[in-house]
């Protein structure tokens, strides 16, 4: 049958939102609105030890985090918060830092002015801001904060300490309806529910709606959708977006990227956090490395430039191919933090490392530059390709080598300081 249109080509569009900024010093990260879907993270530090968190907030700068969340719980903890963003700008490091508060975030911030004033924005969770009658008089303790300091505030609720008042109330309201929902759908209702009350509240005090970003985190990949579906639907806040407690290792990575992708796919989610739990030994920054690569895969931003390599099979039989990958990968990571002031535009190339002939020299023409390895039983050649020609052949023992420099110089070329634009 013949095709009447074209097919479609898939790519997310921003579901529309206001936009807030966190600044620090001159450093405005914009978030909502039309500013690209950000990064964030947090430290596992204790923060009252100033140094070592510190030099994790400049880790995860390093890697690419463009807010960095702390845990201020403790007046020894608010203590520290100046010292820990004096470190920072000593350092260069003018990534904002974000305050996260339980409980008695409305005497840290009321008591503690200093930490208030270094902060770039602070996590409230309605959760527990306080029981009874103190819930309203502590939350708007903190919203009154934000709003002498200027500083936006992220409303965000987790399922694991939902505002029990409002969730009893929701469920008494259930249990009068003629067909009552299943309890699940209450726990939805509450969280979404939580989080824009709050916000109007927060508005009603003064604040500018602008400087409201939501949460509603959730464990489960179905719950977080249908969440942030209904909370999009519902507001036009900045929205954050994160899998809780996604978990370790692969586990962690696949439910965040399944959970995340979905969602940024219909266009929600304005910042993200991948709630990794380190496995032992593994960096704090690994959660931004899978934060960059969701984006990255989505196409929405461009962070490193990216190695496409083939899996591999029976017809390729040594580690070769697999091992320059690796190197090319590494190399190429290792590289963007000068790289990403000297080669503008270098995060955007792509390259292609493959294993044999079947899908090599197809492959490596898409990229900007790739190689075809030889497979088992192949003439020991690797050809080349540049912007999708046949540059060379490459033979013998230094081909890894030889194609790194290739690669070096093709950088150099194309985005080098100086160098016409490439067509
Ligand atoms: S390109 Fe070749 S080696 Fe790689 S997966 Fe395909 S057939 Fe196997």
């Amino acid at each position: 049958m013949e095709p009447c249109l074209p097919i479609e080509a898939a790519s997310p569009t921003r579901h529309p939102t206001r936009q807030a900024r966190a600044v620090w010093g001159s450093r405005v990260v914009t978030i909502g609105g039309d500013a690209p879907v950000r990064i964030q993270s947090m430290t596992n530090t204790d923060t009252v030890d100033a140094i070592a968190t510190a030099i994790q907030v400049k880790e995860l700068a390093i890697a690419g985090s463009e807010l960095v969340r702390i845990t201020v719980n403790t007046p020894e903890a608010a203590a520290q918060v100046p010292y820990i963003r004096e470190q920072l700008d000593r350092m260069g490091i003018d990534v904002p830092l974000v305050g996260d508060f339980h409980y008695n975030g409305h005497r840290l911030l009321t008591e503690y002015p200093d930490c208030a004033k270094a902060l770039s924005k602070y996590r409230i969770n309605p959760g527990n801001v306080g029981k009874g009658d103190k819930r309203d008089k502590q939350f708007g303790q903190m919203i009154e904060a934000a709003i002498k300091y200027d500083k936006c505030v992220r409303i965000g609720v987790n399922w694991g300490s939902l505002d029990q008042e409002l969730l009893a109330s929701l469920m008494d309201e259930n249990g009068q309806r003629a067909e009552p929902w299943d309890a699940k759908q209450v726990m939805y209702e509450a969280l979404v529910t939580s989080a824009i009350e709050s916000a109007k509240r927060a508005e009603a005090m003064g604040m500018d709606g602008r400087q409201i970003i939501l949460s509603c985190k959730v464990s489960g990949v179905q719950d977080l959708v249908s969440v942030y579906r209904e909370l999009a639907k519902r507001c036009d806040y900045a929205l954050h977006l994160g899998l809780t407690e996604a978990g370790m290792g692969t586990k962690g990575t696949v439910a965040s990227s399944v959970a995340l992708g979905i969602l940024l796919q219909e266009g929600i989610g304005d910042t993200i956090r991948v709630s990794l739990t380190p496995q032992p030994g593994e960096a704090r920054t690994q959660e931004v490395v899978i934060a960059s690569e969701i984006l990255q895969a989505l196409g929405l931003r461009s962070f490193v430039p990216s190695v496409t390599a083939c899996p591999g099979c029976g017809r390729t039989t040594s580690t070769t191919f697999q091992e320059l990958a690796k190197q090319i990968d590494d190399h190429l990571r290792s590289n963007m933090p000068v790289w990403r002031a000297k080669y503008p535009g270098v995060e955007k190339m792509k390259v292609a490392v493959m294993g044999c002939i079947v899908n090599g020299p197809g492959e490596s023409k898409h990229a900007d530059i790739g190689i075809s390895l030889p497979g088992t039983g192949e003439a020991p050649a690797a050809p080349v390709f540049i912007d999708g020609e046949k540059a060379m052949t490459l033979r013998g023992e230094n081909i890894a080598r030889e194609f790194h420099e290739i690669v070096e110089n093709y950088i150099e070329k194309r985005f080098g300081a100086k160098q016409p634009e490439h067509a």
